[in-house]
């Protein structure tokens, strides 16, 4: 690289430490959480072709990078403290770098992570974020969220809007086409999610399970049934839509709100009692809750039941691909 590695760091990434007890420049970061509490540890890669298309904005890439660590802090209801960077590059491209990196520590900066360290190497774009929080330990009551406490009778909730990152995607791909404003609104969801970190905090002690939407509702809730060992019964038409997902065919908007990925809401199960302490947890946090079905006894089938307004069951392959191509 014609800007050397340490300089490269320099420029662009090392900044005066706020919260670490010692940040970038030795061999190892140094940490102290809070007494109390319990590190949470994350890490997810970014590789160029299948995490995001070569046309990407810099700026937004740096930003989905931290963004999608973080949202694996929000599942568990953890605050931020710092991430490490570890960046292979195909060269020093200072124009990459300078809008990476602006994007990258402005949202650092606005959730109180900080970069600690990293490494820095040639190689095909490849971006991979280890974030580092902190969660009360289980003993206050108020411990970290996680995929094993959903209980049957409880209520299912999802944060925000679901399935725009996924119709963003199906535009690139040329199966669906938007006017201009939708597109760029559906391309934000994409490029620019919003780690639901308030919200998770303010569900500690409230939610009795929560993970993160990245892989699509259907996959992620896989997840808390099989971790929790219950079955769900997700009511569809209650899925929460953006209004550019709004005035879809109805089975693009299922397709993408239950199998879409890239949602990065939280999703999460509270007892009924908890009704009034969730709604006040979004108001908190500034985020829209919504109840989108409950939690039952593990069924025999193994599968999420799906109903409508009415009552009656949808089918899962209304959900494929080619169903709403044709
Ligand atoms: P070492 O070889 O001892 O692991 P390096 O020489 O690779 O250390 O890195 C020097 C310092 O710069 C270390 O503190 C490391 O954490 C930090 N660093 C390297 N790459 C990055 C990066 N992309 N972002 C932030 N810090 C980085
Ligand atoms: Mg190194």
């Amino acid at each position: 690289m014609s800007l050397g590695e340490f300089d490269l760091i320099a420029r662009y990434f090392d900044r005066p430490v706020r919260r670490a007890a010692l940040g970038i420049g030795d061999d190892c970061a140094l940490l102290t959480p809070l007494p109390g509490m319990q590190l949470a540890v994350s890490c997810d890669m970014l590789v160029e072709g299948r995490h995001f298309l070569p046309t990407v904005d810099p700026e937004r890439l740096g930003h989905k990078a931290l963004a999608v660590n973080l949202s694996d802090l929000a599942a568990c209801g953890a605050e931020p403290l710092a991430f490490t960077l570890a960046l292979a590059l195909p060269r020093a491209d200072e124009a990459f770098l300078e809008g990476f990196s602006r994007g990258l520590l402005a949202l650092a900066d606005a959730s109180g992570c900080e970069l600690v360290g990293g490494d820095t190497t040639r190689g095909p774009l490849n971006i991979c974020i280890s974030v580092f929080g902190q969660v009360p330990l289980p003993a206050t009551g108020s411990g970290a969220l996680l995929r094993s406490g959903a209980r049957p009778g409880d209520d299912l909730y999802v944060s925000g809007t679901l399935g725009d990152a996924r119709l963003a995607l199906e535009v690139f791909r040329g199966t669906v086409s938007l006017d201009g404003a939708s597109l760029d609104a559906v391309r934000k969801a994409m490029e620019l999610p919003q780690p639901r970190i308030a919200l998770g905090m303010a569900l500690r002690g409230v939610a009795s399970s929560a993970i993160d939407v990245s892989d699509g509702l259907l996959g992620d809730l896989a997840h808390v049934r099989q971790r929790s060992g219950v079955g769900a019964v997700v009511e569809v038409d209650k899925l929460p839509l953006s209004d550019v997902m709004r005035v879809q065919p109805l089975n693009l908007q299922r397709l993408c709100t239950l199998s879409g990925g890239d949602d990065y809401e939280l999703l999460f199960t509270a007892p009924a009692e908890q009704a009034v302490a969730v709604a006040a947890a979004g108001d908190a946090a500034g985020v829209p809750v919504t109840r989108i079905g409950r939690i039952i006894e593990r069924p025999d089938a193994g599968r999420v039941q799906l109903i409508d307004a009415q009552g009656r069951s949808v089918q899962h392959d209304a959900l494929s691909f080619d169903h709403f191509r044709t």
